[in-house]
């Protein structure tokens, strides 16, 4: 299916979705714009309201623009922001919606300025962030493109676990994972590898070092490529030699949160319905305070997006969301474990697309 096909799918699920009385929309962010029209330049506007859309970009991007959005109108402008009032002008547009997340008080300022004086006031209204509720639910495209992501880190996981010895640094490891995503066709990590090693595995957010793995212990890795503009995200926890009681224990209380977190998930099910499933289970283990994260979030063309699966988050899941399911337990100077999948929400569960073994590897 051609870019332009989903494309325009999207613009039309969006502009349903604009309601009376904010008739126009103003979109920056860059993964926004690609989702919305394929463009994937670093700085672009994209004027809407219910019937027409206006690309706005600077002359660096004229030629990539036309090949990326093709049939979309295009104005290459030095302030594409500031220019993008006139497609609302033309169509009378009442109120324009931006998220105040994304646009600069410079970029506003100019837009203001842009307008008659009759539109100056309230004209431009910071809104509910419509186009990331839309890519929630991802299409049939997008799927695909997940699927392959997935896979890609999946494969990766393999190859990475003949360079986990000890002696090796974190950032070997690393780059392993990293040299193969590239090799592979990825346009980079989603975002910075995780390595976490011994006591480092404590740290949530360990990221590869120089540090040398140890003789015995954890190591972490948490990691994601992006491949065709989407991210995969996914974490195991193995051991180098072999794990006294205490260790497996809590290893297999957090592979035991996983599967209920995993088990919980369904179309129609809050979010935080979800984290207690995976919470509770850490808690009847009296490791619930060392689980000091949420349970996780969604993927898509950014690492973190909706919806956020933690305690306070009643929204309910939807058939076509992906999601993360990532409980962990850190024992602060001892060690730490993180086991994570990414999913498909379905009607009647979940669709685990990271299928690696979370059976406890020793190496
Ligand atoms: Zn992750
Ligand atoms: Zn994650």
């Amino acid at each position: 299916m051609g870019v332009m096909n989903f494309s325009l799918r999207r613009r039309r699920a969006l502009a349903a979705a604009m309601r009376a009385g904010a008739d126009a929309l103003l979109v920056t962010h860059p993964p926004d714009l690609r989702y919305l029209c394929g463009f994937t330049g670093s700085a672009g506007a994209l004027a809407l309201t219910k019937g027409r859309a206006k690309l706005f970009t600077d002359g660096r991007y004229r030629e990539q623009a036309k090949l990326e959005a093709p049939g979309l109108p295009l104005s290459i402008e030095s302030r594409p922001a500031a220019q993008a009032a006139s497609l609302w002008l033309s169509e009378s547009a009442t109120r324009c919606l931006f998220n105040a997340a994304h646009v600069t008080v410079l970029e506003i300022d100019a837009l203001r300025q842009a307008l008659p004086s009759s539109k100056r006031r309230g004209f431009l209204q910071p809104g509910q962030d419509l186009v990331a509720r839309l890519r929630e639910i991802k299409d049939a495209t997008e799927i695909e493109r997940l699927r392959a992501a997935a896979a890609l880190g999946c494969r990766l996981f393999d190859q990475a676990l003949g360079e986990i010895a000890s002696g090796a640094t974190e950032i070997e490891v690393a780059l392993t994972l990293e040299q193969g995503a590239r090799r592979a066709g990825a346009e980079g990590m989603s975002f910075d590898t995780i390595v976490a090693s011994g006591e480092r595995s404590a740290l949530p957010h360990g990221r590869a070092t120089m540090a040398k793995l140890p003789r015995t212990g954890f190591v972490t890795l948490d990691f994601g490529v992006l491949l065709e503009g989407y991210c995969s995200d996914m974490t195991r926890t193995v051991h180098l030699g072999r794990p006294k009681s205490d260790a497996r224990s809590v290893y297999d209380s957090v592979l035991e949160a996983q599967l209920a977190g995993v088990a919980a998930v369904r179309a129609g099910v809050e979010a935080r319905a979800v984290d207690e499933a995976a919470r509770s289970v850490l808690r009847t283990a009296e490791l619930g305070e060392y689980f000091s994260h949420s349970t996780g979030h969604g993927v898509g063309l950014e690492i973190h997006e909706g919806p956020r699966i933690a305690a306070k988050q009643t929204a309910r899941l939807e058939a076509g969301m992906v999601i993360t399911i990532e409980p962990g337990v850190y024992l602060p100077g001892r060690f730490g474990v993180r086991i994570e999948d990414t999913v498909l929400v379905t009607r009647n569960g979940a669709e685990v697309i990271t299928p690696t073994t979370k059976a406890l590897i020793e190496l």
